[in-house]
């Protein structure tokens, strides 16, 4: 069984590139050149150099001492909240935008939903000199006023989208109208491991540097490169990808996905697309997807902004499919839960995204020798404002 993409850019039945007419200029480019650019020897070695003296890698892998106490197994927290910028989104971002200068692209555009990958794009594209545009409905302006004002701040210059619900998708539909536009010198950096083929793979390359540095930083402290299970949350599934990538082929390491259950899968409000959803097609991709009985897609609901997306990357349809990996769902009293314990117990506040696969830890069976590796895809200080209102109420610690 192959977990890797094909040359037409399936996993299994998952993926492709099911794109307008007049996108086909800019992502036939792009299938054409990025394996050559990425696995040049110019593009590793600034890759690497920028990962480690800019992005401040290898992220430690922490043994939770405390963690491990509490649940009677061994927990260890690969710690994504402390590169810089304070999410994986960065080892994309950085990625894509040394792959946009080698293919002579003269300008950047970007989509976001909470601002995060909003805020990585304009980061790189300062670090580098150049022009970044990002899109962003209206809602998500109004919600997410910090992002705008850093993305500002660091030079981009952010589109409010009107058009739709004025939240993620729109903005994605607007930032694929700018690139039909501009197929000559934009690059158009997406945030996930989602969208037409090359992007799920692109994007999974570039963060599985996740996994790569687990397998090593596990031999150094545990004696093995394998750990018993990996847990990741998964939005669009880029830091879950990441986290997976190097474990796919050794089918002993358990893999366990965490989606948004939100209020619960069975209220319409949630965003845990593989427990309610069906395959179809968005952003040009096949994939799973939250959609109405007759192909409508639903608007997803979360605690967290970045898990807040009616789809899923292709290659974790096909995980999920074969069975090689397993997703949960985690709802938002779980998570917050979650959340207030890795603080107490450990000095470390999680993004609410991450939380999701901390909250894993009470839903599945652990042994005392079993060596658990939960990804911590991003730091908690955007998300202070919803923990100050839930912190004080009993209901939400655990004794
Ligand atoms: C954006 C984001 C996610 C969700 O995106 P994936 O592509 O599923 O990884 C998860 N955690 C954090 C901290 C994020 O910013």
């Amino acid at each position: 069984m192959s977990y890797k993409v094909n040359k037409e850019g399936y996993y299994g039945e998952f993926g492709g590139a099911f794109i307008p007419e007049l996108m086909y200029p800019n992502i036939k480019e792009l299938q054409d050149n990025y394996l050559r650019i990425i696995n040049s020897k110019e593009f590793k070695e600034e890759f690497a150099h920028l990962l480690k003296d800019y992005v401040g890698r290898p992220s430690p892998l922490y043994y939770a001492e405390r963690m491990s106490e509490h649940y009677n197994s061994k927990i260890y927290l690969k710690r994504e909240d402390l590169n810089h910028t304070g999410a994986h989104k960065i080892n994309n971002t950085v990625g894509q935008i040394i792959l946009a200068r080698a293919l002579g692209k003269k300008r950047i555009i970007a989509e976001t939903g909470a601002g995060q990958h909003g805020v990585a794009t304009a980061t790189v594209c300062a670090l580098k000199g150049m022009p970044c545009v990002v899109y962003m409905g209206r809602v998500d302006v109004e919600r997410q006023a910090p992002n705008v004002k850093k993305m500002r701040m660091l030079g981009a210059k952010v589109v409010t989208v009107d058009s739709g619900n004025k939240t993620l998708k729109d903005a994605t539909n607007e930032a694929m109208r700018d690139w039909i536009n501009h197929p000559e010198d934009t690059h158009y950096i997406i945030g996930s491991a989602v969208g037409p083929h090359p992007y799920p793979d692109m994007v999974t390359h570039f963060q599985s540097v996740i996994s790569e540095e687990m397998r090593w930083q596990l031999m150094e402290q545990t004696g093995s490169e394998l750990p018993t299970r990996v847990i990741a949350c998964v939005g669009g599934g880029s830091n879950a990808a990441g986290a997976f990538y190097h474990f796919l082929d050794d089918t002993k390491v358990e893999l366990i996905g965490v989606e948004a259950a939100g209020k619960g899968i069975h209220t319409k409000q949630s965003a845990a697309t593989l427990a309610i959803g069906r395959p179809g097609v968005l952003h040009s991709a096949r994939s799973y997807l939250m959609q109405t009985d007759d192909g409508q897609i639903t608007e997803p609901y979360s605690i967290s902004a970045g898990l807040d997306y009616p789809g899923i990357g292709p290659l974790h349809s096909h995980l999920y499919e074969t069975g090689r990996a397993k997703y949960l769902a985690a709802t938002d009293t779980e998570v917050l839960k979650a959340a207030f314990l890795l603080t107490r117990l450990e000095g470390i506040i999680p993004a609410l995204e991450s939380a999701h696969a901390l909250a894993a830890l009470d839903k599945i069976k652990m042994n005392p020798d079993d060596v658990n590796v939960v990804n911590i895809s991003g730091r908690g200080d955007k998300d202070m404002e919803t923990y100050l209102k839930y912190f004080d109420d009993e209901k939400y610690q655990t004794k």
